[in-house]
């Protein structure tokens, strides 16, 4: 199958570069799947004309919006990307042959599991990976934050100033001494035994300790760094920075002639607007140079 623009990313990014690029006329394919995004179990209030909605509702209506502009959305992961004489081939889980012109990088992040009963299963009931994008909701409630790292601390300090109580919960620190001392200094008390458990009956109640304590907290935040979905762009030449992040210029280009990002994948901060902001340019200029115009 042939397009002029490929899009790897089911998701904010993905989903209005899809829309940008098939408004300008562009034979554009998605590929991705939209439970996969991070968007899924997110509650979003802080995107502009929209006052609270659901992130499965913005993906649902994203997804409609695209088609309705003539996109091709296949709910398939990719698992090549090559180069090729017309541009790009990706071949997918299912099978899959794709050529395309062009081709949009837009596959977010990967953030790091716990892996502890209760993690999935209460995803988006207080369990959440991102303090930044949810502090809001646990106005004057006792918190959880669950890593080592530097993105553990920046949280936890963050959400002193929402939270009634906030656990800090690290086996070893590995923050740098700054920022592990303004989270402690802001009020965040310091737990070293190890997550075992996350529990509640609808919502999280508990958190329980490898030495068998149980902190009763409303939110559990982990924050154990993340991952960027780059290794397959680095076998087009694309070379991501020690972050796993895509470095793009102005107009989005990856570096390497026809391959453009957006989203997550491109930093900091992973928010709707941005991955949104970014899509926009990134599917308008694809299109632009697939079409040779
Ligand atoms: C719990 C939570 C709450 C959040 N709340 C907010 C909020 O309130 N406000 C806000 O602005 N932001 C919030 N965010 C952040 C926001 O969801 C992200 O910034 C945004 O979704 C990024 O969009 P994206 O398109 O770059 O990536 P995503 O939306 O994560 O989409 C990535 C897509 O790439 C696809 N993909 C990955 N690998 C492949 C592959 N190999 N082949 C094909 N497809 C692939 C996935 O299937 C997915 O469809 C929240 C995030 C989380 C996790």
């Amino acid at each position: 199958m042939s397009y002029d623009v490929a899009i790897v990313g089911m998701g904010a990014a993905g989903l209005q570069a899809a829309i940008s690029s098939s408004r300008k006329k562009a034979r554009t394919v998605v590929l991705g799947r939209p439970e996969d995004s991070a968007l899924y179990g997110a509650e979003v209030e802080n995107y502009f004309g929209v006052p609270r909605t659901s992130g499965k509702e913005l993906l649902r209506t994203g997804m409609e919006q695209a088609e309705s502009f003539g996109a091709e959305l296949r709910q398939e992961d990719v698992i090549e990307m090559s180069k090729s004489e017309g541009g790009f081939k990706l071949l997918s889980d299912m099978g899959t042959e794709i050529e395309a012109k062009a081709l949009i990088v837009a596959s977010g992040i990967m953030r790091k599991k716990l892996n502890i009963p209760g993690e999935k299963e209460l995803f988006g009931k207080g369990v959440s990976y991102c303090a930044s994008c949810d502090c809001n909701f646990y106005k004057g409630k006792p918190v959880a934050v669950i890593g080592a790292g530097s993105e553990a601390a920046v949280s936890a300090e963050l959400m002193t100033h929402y939270a009634s109580k906030v656990y800090w919960v690290a086996a070893e620190l590995d923050a740098s001494e700054g920022l592990r001392e303004k989270a402690l200094k802001a009020g965040a008390e310091l737990v070293s035994s190890p997550p075992k458990e996350i529990g509640g009956d609808d919502k999280v109640s508990r958190l329980t300790l490898e030495d068998g304590s149980e902190l009763e907290v409303n939110g559990v935040f982990i924050e154990l760094g993340a991952r960027s979905t780059t290794d397959m762009a680095m076998d087009l030449g694309v070379m991501p920075t020690p972050e796993g992040e895509i470095k793009v210029d102005k107009d989005f280009s990856a570096g390497v002639e026809g391959v453009y990002a957006c989203g997550d994948i491109t930093g900091k901060p992973w928010q709707v607007a941005k991955a949104a902001g970014e899509g926009g340019v990134a599917g308008e200029r694809a299109a632009k140079y697939a079409r040779g115009l």
